[in-house]
Formats: C-alpha cells, sequence, structure tokens
C-alpha cells in the first residue's frame, strides 16, 4: 500500500542538483533510470507557465498497469526547467507515484476504476465530483498524511485544494479528514517500526 519511501530512496540516487537549469527530456532520461519498472514518464510545454517553470502530475494507465508521471516545463524556455527547491520536487514526484499507486491497488481490487461513484455530492461542479469521488478521497488521503508528515500537523496543499472546493463540515471534507488521520496512524506505526 505504501511504496513513498521506497521511491523517495530511488529518487535520492539520481544526480540531480539543486539550482540546476535542465531539459525536461533529460530530466526524464535522469528519473526513469531509477524509476523505470513502476512509472512511464511523459513530456509536455506548456505557453502558459512562467520561464523555467514545471508542473507534474500523474495518471494511472488501467490498460497496462502503469503509472504515469507528466512533467510539463515552459514553452518560453523550450522544455528548459529551473529546479530550484529540490527537496520539494522529490517529495512531489513520489508523493505522485503514491497517489497513482493507491489507484493501481483499487483497480487490481475489482478490475476496474469507479470513476463515478461519487460520496454525497450533489449539485456540484465536475472538479467537486472528481474530488468527491471514493477513489480520490482515499487516494488524496495519502498526499494530506504525506504532506502532514512532513510539513507538520494541518498543513498541506491538497487538504487547502479541498477546503476550497467545500464548505466547512462538508461530508466530502470531513471524509478525507477522517481518511487522513487514519493514514497518519499507519504511517506513524511504520516509522516507528523502521525505528525499533
Ligand atoms: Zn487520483
Amino acid at each position: 500500500m505504501f511504496i513513498f519511501d521506497d521511491v523517495l530512496q530511488k529518487l535520492h540516487k539520481v544526480d540531480l542538483q539543486r539550482g540546476e537549469y535542465l531539459h525536461i527530456s533529460e530530466l526524464k532520461k535522469r528519473l526513469s533510470s531509477v524509476l523505470k519498472n513502476r512509472v512511464k514518464i511523459d513530456t509536455g510545454q506548456d505557453d502558459t507557465l512562467d520561464r523555467y517553470q514545471h508542473i507534474m502530475s500523474g495518471l494511472y494507465l488501467e490498460e497496462y498497469g502503469k503509472i504515469l508521471l507528466i512533467i510539463t516545463g515552459s514553452k518560453n524556455t523550450k522544455g528548459v526547467v529551473f529546479i530550484e527547491d529540490l527537496d520539494r520536487f522529490k517529495f512531489c514526484v513520489a508523493q505522485i507515484v503514491q497517489h497513482e499507486y493507491v489507484h493501481h491497488l483499487q483497480h487490481m481490487k475489482r478490475s476496474e476504476l469507479i470513476v463515478d461513484d461519487v460520496f454525497m455530492c450533489e449539485k456540484c461542479t465536475d472538479h467537486q465530483r472528481y474530488l468527491a469521488t471514493y477513489d480520490e478521497i482515499d487516494a488524496y488521503a495519502y498526499d494530506v498524511a504525506l504532506e502532514f508528515r512532513k510539513y507538520g500537523w494541518g498543513r498541506s496543499d491538497v487538504l487547502e485544494l479541498y477546503k476550497r472546493e467545500f464548505t466547512k463540515n462538508h461530508p466530502v471534507l470531513r471524509r478525507l479528514l477522517k481518511k487522513s488521520y487514519k493514514k497518519v496512524e499507519l504511517l506513524n506505526e511504520r516509522d516507528r517500526s523502521i525505528d525499533a
């Protein structure tokens, strides 16, 4: 269920320097050298991104049983990106892989992703419906727990994203939090058993 630490370990072996300018195809090559068994990497360019900026996202490819990591660089610099915070960059890659791995397990469990199964979300926008599916709440709970573990209690970009979309006592938000706390407990138990 939990592969984040393993992925992060692998990422520490990648030849990447803080404050390095590099092309996304080079970034793909270096990351692929350690992640290739589990993750396929795609790259793209976007003209709405600032110079040297990049964004990352993930996807679970059901038909191949593989995780897809998409790195998009700025068209203004022809795909050359600048990784300012290497620590955060590695965290984000491992977090995305973990999130998609949860989808992989969900898929294995029942042979298809039930993307339409929405948890208590009527009159929702498409984006809210996406965030409210059982599968996404479960996968995002890991994102939240990982951020809590790294940045401290209550500090999570993913949680902020849900808070922007749902009112304070909305069942979706409550479900996410409940699940996140459970994952935090799981991570703590894990960390304790490793320390022991
Ligand atoms: Zn997802």
